[in-house]
């Protein structure tokens, strides 16, 4: 690790256009800084002009580092390739399509000074983003929010600053089913945070559909909750306790009532009661399992039972 020096890490999936501009920004702004800049790209598999492109700057600027996937890992690969190679005291994530302002960086940097470890860019719009995504990043961050156990900004980009100390507990979580700012945000830490427009995307569309963000969606509530399942034990207690009541009122009529308030249950009502229960038991015993399933869960994944900030007189 070097002091002063700052990473600066791109994930780049098909941005041929893109990669010439922002390494010009970036030059740009990181020269007019008292810091040691090394910017690494991880060409996450493109399969546009973007390696050609890549290899131009390299070729004109040595401080610019270059990883070369075998093919696309996702975005959340990409980034983390980037946090366990870079040497640098903090580093900054910022994608390659320039919605992330590259002006800002300074403000990243004054914020760390200041004693932070953990710079959040978050955004306040999307301009150029349509009435689907807003809604579903909407209720997706209503509810991780309500079913997870970690707090997670709603609007938090991935646009972010990272002291060394958080890089180094981050490289220890070896969970592969990941979203990389739901992590850093479970880490804890002090945190600051930078507010921004989002710009529309330059060139190439966002590589990032509807489906994709959905299974990251759904991978980030079975990673982060086990309420989906134990929604469905939930579901089971519900359905016992009431067909139970149900069945008792029905013996009860049957056996102990006289005519005027006799209801005379059918023979497929009670059938459809008891089914009704058995099903509510299974529901059940699936919420049950869910209990086991965290418990595995935990375990396989891992993660450090704590994370340490500071250790004093040791
Ligand atoms: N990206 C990547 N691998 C992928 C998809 C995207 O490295 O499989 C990069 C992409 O080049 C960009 C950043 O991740 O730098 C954000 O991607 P995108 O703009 O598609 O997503 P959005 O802006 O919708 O979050
Ligand atoms: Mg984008």
């Amino acid at each position: 690790m070097e002091k002063n020096l700052i990473s600066i890490i791109i994930p780049v999936h098909n941005e041929e256009n893109n990669l010439s501009l922002i390494y010009k920004q970036l030059k740009k702004v990181l020269d007019n800084t008292n810091y040691l800049f090394e910017i690494i790209f991880v060409n996450d598999g493109s399969t546009d002009n973007s390696s050609a492109e890549l290899d131009k700057i390299t070729n004109n600027d040595y401080t610019v580092k270059v990883v070369e996937f075998s093919r696309n890992f996702g975005k959340e690969a990409a980034t983390t390739a980037g946090l366990e190679i870079c040497h640098g005291s903090a580093c900054i994530i910022i994608d390659a399509d320039l919605q992330h302002p590259v002006g800002l960086i300074p403000e990243f940097l004054q914020k760390w000074e200041s004693g932070a470890d953990v710079i959040i860019g978050v955004r306040h719009e999307n301009k150029g983003e349509g009435l689907i995504k807003r809604a579903g990043s909407f209720i997706f961050y209503q509810t991780i929010n309500v079913i997870s156990e970690t707090e997670i900004t709603p609007r938090a980009t991935d646009y972010r600053l990272l002291d060394r100390i958080v890089i180094e507990e981050f490289k220890k979580l070896k969970e592969k089913n990941r979203m990389t700012r739901a992590l850093i945000d479970w880490l804890g830490f002090k945190r600051d945070y930078v507010y921004f427009n989002a710009n529309e995307r330059l060139y190439g569309n966002p590589s990032y559909s509807y489906l994709k963000l959905f299974r990251l969606a759904v991978s980030s509530y079975i990673s982060h909750s086990l309420f989906p399942l134990k929604f469905a034990g939930y579901m089971g207690i519900f359905i016992t306790s009431s067909s139970t009541l149900l069945g008792l009122s029905m013996l009860i009529d049957k056996f102990f009532l006289e005519k005027p308030y006799k209801m005379n249950f059918s023979g497929t009502a009670m059938l459809a009661t008891i089914i009704l229960f058995l099903i509510g038991i299974v529901l059940s015993c699936l919420g049950l399992i869910a209990l086991y399933i965290g418990n595995i869960h935990t375990e396989v994944v891992g993660r450090p039972m704590y994370i340490i900030k500071e250790k004093v007189n040791f």
